[in-house]
């Protein structure tokens, strides 16, 4: 940064360059990377501990650009941008955010289970997968927590000040800078800086505050998710695979079991907040009552966990001020951690532009990155996710089989929606009851799955 840059005029006050709300994967990764930079940062995170993990959350990390609801569209293409490499080595492991500066890279020193395919399972045990071949890691179960302290630790010894217990309650942007007001057991303060990031997650009181949220409509709804964290399992197929189990007429939503370190297993389930579907019950059925039961004999459940998930629009201009909004409370749905790592590296270094450069053209490099790194912008990418109709809610359990056995006879391999759209001439010729519930005349009130 450059040292003849005195504060703000009218802002004498002003202590921090950048105050960051909000200890996840968005604001660890801004933290470590403005610290860095030279940038006098200070990290409030309203748990005790920092780098505790209270939000539920599946902890895998997709490898490559993909992530979301399809493999197919070309507009997949984008989300190169928050593309992902992991170095695996014999002390630490080191994971690389593509197509961005090389220091964009996270020493991880916690557990990487590889996860090969993706594998959705009927009733009767008719199965696909995600990928043709299982040879490849899709994807790594991580320790989340391992991550964050690790990305705090060297936020910490870049001089990076770190508040834990403390909440931010407030946030004022001027002209000037920001004033934040921020309360720990101690008491209240109000602290300056001449810019902001929120890294808050989800359902964020501050960026509404800010307005942020004017104007964004209320999307398809809220989702409830609840997970089971289970001991062992006999898995039907070959370890280390994320199985899907489709029952219908048990849930009408898919059933994901997978592995959670170290060494445990967890049974999720989603459903809208506003279903009269009790997701304990669900679980609880799966395990003791369902088709896959045997997978689960002997198994313990050791811990539950539940929280919901927003499904607003995303936010357009993600920057705006003296504010930078980073991961899930500016999404649909969710960044993922590593679309919040992108988008806290990417933060941090708009901030330090703005600092030393004027806010326009940093805010507007920002909104760039946020808008492309996403295919939440795409008309296409919506499009075709939402033309189809969730085949969970659309079928019967016998239908259910059908379909999968015909995927399965045709070797075809990819995200139900994707199979669906890409054979559905074929599909409307062999199973053209099937096909008419799935592909509806009508698909505008149809919405998207985020896929875990
Ligand atoms: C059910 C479910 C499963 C998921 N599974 C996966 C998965 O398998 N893989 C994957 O990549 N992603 C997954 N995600 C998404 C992933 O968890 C998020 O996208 C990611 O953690 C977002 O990071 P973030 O930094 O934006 O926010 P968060 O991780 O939510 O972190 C926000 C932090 O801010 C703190 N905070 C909030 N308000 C304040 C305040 N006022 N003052 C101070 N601190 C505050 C919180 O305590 C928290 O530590 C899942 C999400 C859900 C809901």
């Amino acid at each position: 940064m450059d040292p003849t840059l005195g504060p703000p005029h009218g802002l004498s006050s002003v202590k921090y360059d950048l105050i960051i709300i909000g200890g996840g994967p968005g604001g660890c990764m801004a933290a470590r990377t403005a610290a860095r930079d030279g940038l006098k940062v200070l990290l409030v995170e309203k748990n005790n501990e920092a780098g505790r993990v209270t939000r539920f959350c599946s902890r895998s990390l997709r490898l490559g650009a993909g992530g979301f609801s399809s493999n197919a569209v070309a507009t997949d293409e984008n989300l190169k941008r928050i593309s992902v490499t992991i170095e695996v080595g014999s002390q630490h492991h080191r994971i690389h955010l593509q197509n961005m500066p090389s220091d964009a890279v996270i020493d991880y020193r916690g557990e990487l289970n590889p996860v090969f395919n993706e594998t959705f399972v009927s009733p009767s045990g008719h199965s696909f997968s995600r990928f043709h071949s299982s040879r490849d890691i899709e994807a790594f179960v991580i320790d989340k927590e391992q991550l964050l302290q690790g990305l705090l630790a060297e936020a910490s010894a870049a001089a990076c000040e770190i508040r834990a217990g403390t909440r931010c309650q407030s946030i004022q942007d001027t002209p000037d800078g920001v004033s934040v007001v921020l309360k720990s057991d101690t008491g209240e303060a109000v602290l300056s800086a001449r810019r902001a990031i929120i890294a808050d997650g989800s359902f964020s009181p501050l960026i509404e505050q800010l307005g942020f949220n004017n104007g964004r409509s209320a999307g398809p709804g809220r989702l409830k998710f609840m997970s089971f964290v289970i001991d062992r399992v006999t898995f039907p197929f070959p370890e280390l695979r994320r199985v899907r189990l489709c029952v219908p007429s048990l849930h009408p939503g898919i059933v994901n079991l997978g592995p959670w370190p170290p060494g445990m297993f967890q049974l999720s389930a989603a459903a809208s907040v506003d279903a009269d579907i009790s997701l304990p019950e669900v679980l609880n059925k799966f395990l003791t009552n369902s088709p896959f039961s045997e997978i689960f004999a002997g198994s313990t459940v050791v811990a539950k966990q539940a929280c919901n998930m927003d499904r607003r629009p995303a936010i357009r201009d993600a920057a705006r001020g003296n504010v930078i909004c980073v991961g899930d409370n500016a999404a649909f749905a969710e960044t993922a951690i590593k679309g919040a790592l992108g988008c806290g590296f990417t933060a941090a270094r708009c901030s330090k532009e703005a600092i030393e450069r004027g806010a326009d053209g940093a805010n507007a490099l920002y909104n760039d990155y946020w808008q492309h790194a996403f295919n939440y912008f795409s008309r296409e990418y919506n499009r075709r996710v939402a033309g189809v109709r969730d085949f969970t809610q659309a079928l019967q359990d016998a239908e259910t089989d059908i379909l999968f056995e015909w995927i399965s006879r045709h070797g075809v391999s990819g995200l139900p929606n994707d199979i669906i759209i890409e054979n559905r001439h074929q599909l409307e010729q062999e199973l053209p009851e099937i096909c008419a519930k799935l592909l509806p005349r009508d698909r505008d009130s149809v919405g998207r799955q985020p896929a875990h």
